[in-house]
């Protein structure tokens, strides 16, 4: 694209002075480029430009930026209600409403207005392709996707339609890398990356929930102690909103044709309809005053019998759960490793790792009633407490017992009702499956996935890097015993996870 210059001298537009245009136009002018910021609604320019100003007055406060810097930064940003005005610019971002029509009407107006310019939508949910059709130059069309706020979330999606120029992906590419950002190349898809991979994330959370496994606290605790997840799901729905989470997952069903992979839960629709929304509205999975979580679920846990472990046998291999056994050794039991399928055994328990089946059903195979697993873990070392679910032919003590092992290594034991994959192994296996399925499609390569999901929702590692510390096998193990316990299309297993497995080797290898 010879005449369209993409670089730190480019003039940027933002069209659209809300939430995400504000920010955006921060971050540009903090990078140095004389930014027009343009609404149609006056309202929108005045406060953009009030909060911009108070944001950076923080940032001068906490002396992350200089008085100098910031009035530049300010000066760099003229707000106008015309949009002739924009007719220097050499890329416009746009972030108006989410509406394909009112999006369109004012490209073709800009494609009049502006000679050599790049038209780059910040649209969430709107296919780039579809976007850039009807336009004199469909080429010039691309996707800048911002985090929300945009002047502190890293990731921008960089995103192509089936039209849009290469050279100008690039370019745009390279222009949020010097901005600080970190870019990733997208095909224009449902959801792009992030708020496809994302998906599971929530939807096995409430899927746990529907079926009884646990209660919104037990489930967020093991997601953030197991995980380190910075939130656990319900308080994140309740964070971004029932009704808005509820949405993105209905629209993002039905961009894939029902495909049960993305089915919505019933139990958020009825959250979304009773204005139990989350945060905004005082209540949702919980209740708020003054934006803040109103008490403390209880979280369920296993109070730990009395007996002290002196020895345990591990038999076979625990996979990435091995981690256990120097804590084990540290805490003075005496550790036997013989030959088996992979348990710790003591006081007639067989505790195995979870693998996408029920404890039940292990019990069932080996005709054993004290049958229990527990779940993966980021870090069991660190962590403060390890989940756990019990056969249903278990005897009473079995829990107990377990929670008085890893008692002695200094962790809680929390418990759940016996679940094939229990929270982790379930919600992680789900979530590196589709992101294998978003690679399959030749949406993104991994490693953007894994940055994607890493810069734009913060998850402690992404998807890939899960996979490689699980190993790609136990992720095969656990998503074949769950599409083999549901019957669910839900749970089958991407293409890219099986190939994986016949060629071996790591994702980061
Ligand atoms: P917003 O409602 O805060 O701001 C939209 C602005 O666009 C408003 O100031 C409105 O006056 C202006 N506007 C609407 N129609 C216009 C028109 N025809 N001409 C000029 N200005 C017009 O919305 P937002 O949250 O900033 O979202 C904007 C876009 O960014 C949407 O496409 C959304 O999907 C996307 N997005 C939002 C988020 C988020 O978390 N809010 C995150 C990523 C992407």
């Amino acid at each position: 694209m010879a005449n369209i210059k993409i670089d730190s001298n480019s003039i940027i537009g933002i069209v659209g002075a809300g939430i995400m245009g504000r920010g955006i136009a921060q971050v540009a002018a903090k990078a140095g480029h004389q930014v027009i910021l343009y609404d149609n609604w006056d309202g929108a320019v005045d406060n953009a430009m009030k909060i911009n100003e108070k944001e950076l007055s923080k940032l001068v406060e906490k002396k992350k930026m200089s008085q100098e810097q910031k009035d530049q930064t300010i000066s760099l940003m003229k707000p106008t209600m015309e949009i002739e005005d924009l007719a220097p610019c050499n890329l416009i971002i746009e972030a108006i409403i989410e509406n394909k029509e009112i999006k369109q009407e004012i490209f073709k107006k800009l494609e009049n207005i502006c000679a050599d310019v790049c038209i780059a939508s910040n649209t969430s949910s709107i296919s780039i392709s579809a976007l850039a059709n009807g336009l004199k130059r469909p080429d010039r069309i691309i996707g800048m996707h911002f985090f929300n706020p945009a002047p502190i979330m890293k990731l921008v999606e960089v995103i192509s339609g089936l039209q849009s120029d290469q050279q100008l992906i690039e370019d745009v590419h390279a222009l949020a890398t010097s901005w600080g950002k970190k870019a990733v190349y997208v095909k224009s898809s449902p959801g792009f990356i992030v708020n496809r991979i994302a998906r599971p994330f929530y939807a096995e959370a409430l899927r746990l929930y529907e079926e009884g496994v646990s209660d919104f606290a037990t489930i967020d605790e093991v997601i953030r102690t197991s995980g380190k997840f910075r939130m656990g799901p319900f308080e994140l729905m309740d964070l971004i909103g029932n009704d808005t989470n509820y949405s993105v997952t209905a629209s993002t069903f039905d961009s894939y044709y029902q495909d049960p992979r993305f089915k919505p839960s019933l139990t958020q629709q009825e959250f979304s309809q009773a204005g139990l929304l989350g945060r905004k509205s005082g209540a949702g999975f919980y209740k708020y005053e003054e934006g803040k979580q109103k008490g403390r679920d209880e979280i369920i846990k296993v109070q730990a019998s009395n007996n002290k472990l002196s020895e345990i046998t591990i038999c076979g291999t625990l996979g990435m759960a091995d981690e256990l056994i120097p804590l084990f050794k540290k805490a003075g039991i005496n550790v036997i490793q013989t030959s088996g399928d992979g348990y710790i055994e003591f006081n007639g328990i067989k505790l195995f790792l979870a693998n996408g089946k029920m404890a039940s059903q292990i019990s069932k195979e080996l005709d054993e009633k004290n049958i229990a697993q527990f779940d993966i873990n980021i870090d069991y070392e660190l962590s403060s407490s390890i989940t756990i679910a019990t056969s249903l032919l278990a005897q009473k003590h079995v829990a107990s017992n377990i929670a008085a092992l890893f008692n002695q290594i200094g962790k809680e034991t929390l418990i759940v009702k016996d679940s094939p994959g229990l929270i982790m192994a379930r919600t992680i296996s789900m979530l590196v499956n589709e992101a294998s399925s978003t690679v399959t499609n030749g949406v993104c390569d991994s490693y953007s996935a894994d940055i994607a999901m890493e810069n734009g929702v913060n998850y402690p590692i992404g998807p890939f890097k899960w996979a490689d510390k699980v190993s790609p096998s136990y992720i095969l193990e656990v998503l074949n015993n769950l599409e083999s316990f549901y019957q669910d299309a839900r749970y089958r297993v991407d293409r890219g996870i099986i190939e994986k497995n016949i060629i071996g080797g790591k994702y980061y290898d």
